[in-house]
């Protein structure tokens, strides 16, 4: 398989030579030339397979620069029962027939995001070790992604981790999550200002290209394709939990901030996976839904993102957005360049009414949604669902059709946003094992000025 830019550059690069890079070199991100096929006898197969064997033969279809049998020790070591809670590792929670949340977020720090970065972690390791070279990954948190990268990287061989994060704001437990890691190739700096703040000096530390060169500065963010590409076995698995034969549709519910969770799912329905809906819900930031109600894009500045709930979907900008653009536009790079160039776009009716048959739909929830939905969930199914996994069964539940299995996707467990839980519910959400007094260990953590200069002067020294 070969990958090509969104914008136009027709250059086909390998997968082992994109998986360390972000954009493409004219601004676009990178796909396969074609989505491979998988028949109705491939997917019959793989009904017997463990999580890991299914993730090795659907990577395989995409990777050909790493040898099989590597692959397939990759993918064992990444998928077990011990990092994951469950043989299942992405087991369904049975709600009522035909609904049911499929758990994604049983990994070491409680979000779907462990996922695709434990998947990362080892290819990095893997990969890295090939080319005998190392990798300093900078990056900027307001929680879920930091700590996903640092729990997937943590001892990793060849790789530093260096994750900003905004002095003070993020939850307790996240915090602790965070800086309680002791390992020496991870770094945390707490910047005194916001997590924009923080952002922009990734962005000044990655435009000094002689810097980014000379200590071989790389990022995890969501837009790595190696990322995405992990996250569709688990709607194939989720698919396969649900049905018994292949000719049963299955619709997918996905809370959704930069719409990387639900681009994985564009993915696996492209490949024929019989996906009936892909539905779109996002919090009051609702980009996403608009664009899909609506045909025009309208990314937001952020003085205009609001503050929610569910923060790990508090987004103004859609980074993966692009991806799902090029399809549907029958994969014109110019028109996609064009389109994303000039921020934000309204498409032609036309192309709206093509936004059907890829299956998509949307909806949108609120604070006030959330704690409703967490609480009928509570009392109805006896299930504790977080807040951004609310969002998503607020949606499923308006969207939901008479013989189609609907399957919400379940992002965080209650015990990262237990503020909300406490409101909604007044009950204390359960923590998982081992780390019911995590606030109290010590931690590791170095405060800085809102200063790029200093940032590079601590990656120097500690390189
Ligand atoms: C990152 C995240 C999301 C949003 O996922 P996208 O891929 O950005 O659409 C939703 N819920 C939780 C808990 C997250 O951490």
């Amino acid at each position: 398989m070969r990958y090509i830019s969104t914008r136009g550059d027709k250059t086909e690069r390998r997968f082992c030579e994109i998986l360390l890079e972000g954009l493409a070199p004219d601004g676009g991100l990178y796909l396969p030339v074609a989505y491979p096929q998988v028949s109705d006898a491939t997917l019959t197969k793989w009904r017997n397979l463990s999580y890991a064997e299914l993730a090795f033969e659907i990577l395989s279809l995409y990777i050909d620069d790493i040898p099989a049998e590597d692959l397939r020790a990759i993918t064992q070591r990444t998928y077990t029962e011990a990092v994951f809670g469950t043989a299942a590792i992405t087991p369904l929670k049975q709600l009522e027939p035909g609904l049911a949340l499929e758990a994604l977020s049983n990994g070491p720090t409680l979000a779907f995001k462990d996922m695709a970065m434990q998947l990362l972690g080892q290819l990095f390791e893997y990969e890295l070790g090939r080319r005998g070279e190392t990798l300093n990954i900078l990056g900027a948190t307001s929680g879920d992604t930091g700590s996903a990268a640092e729990y997937a990287m943590r001892g990793k061989a060849g790789v530093n981790v260096f994750m900003l994060s905004p002095l003070g704001r993020m939850s307790p437990f996240q915090q602790a999550q965070m800086f309680s890691l002791q390992d020496k190739n991870i770094h945390n700096i707490a910047v005194e200002g916001v997590f924009d703040d923080c952002q922009d000096i990734v962005k000044a530390v990655s435009n000094d290209l002689a810097f980014k060169r000379q200590h071989k500065i790389g990022t995890v963010n969501s837009i790595n394709w190696a990322r995405l590409l992990a996250q569709v076995v688990y709607y194939f698995a989720g698919y396969l939990q649900a049905t018994k034969s292949n000719s049963d549709k299955v619709s997918f519910c996905v809370p959704s901030g930069n719409f990387g969770n639900v681009c994985a799912g564009h993915v696996a329905r492209q490949m024929g996976l019989p996906i009936a809906k892909l539905v779109v819900a996002t919090n009051e930031n609702d980009v996403l839904d608009e664009f899909f109600r609506t045909g025009s894009y309208r990314p937001r500045g952020s003085a205009e993102t609001h503050e929610t709930s569910s923060p790990s979907m508090d987004i103004s900008k859609a980074s993966n957005f692009e991806r799902f653009v090029f399809d549907l536009l029958g994969r014109d790079g110019a028109r996609v360049k064009a389109l994303f160039g000039a921020g934000g776009f309204a498409l032609t009716a036309e192309e709206h009414a093509a936004i059907a048959r890829f299956g998509f739909s949307s909806g949108r929830s609120t604070h006030a949604d959330r704690l409703a939905t967490i609480k009928l969930c509570h009392q109805r199914y006896g299930q504790l669902i977080d807040t951004h996994t609310a969002d998503g069964l607020k949606v499923a539940l308006e969207q939901r059709e008479p013989g189609v299995t609907m399957l919400v996707l379940e992002t965080a467990l209650p015990a990262k946003f237990a503020a909300t839980i406490r409101e909604a519910l007044d009950i204390e959400p359960p923590r998982p094992a081992g780390l019911e007094n995590i606030e109290a260990l010590p931690k590791r953590v170095t405060e800085m000025k809102a200063d790029a200069q200093a940032v590079k002067q601590f990656i120097v020294d500690h390189v």
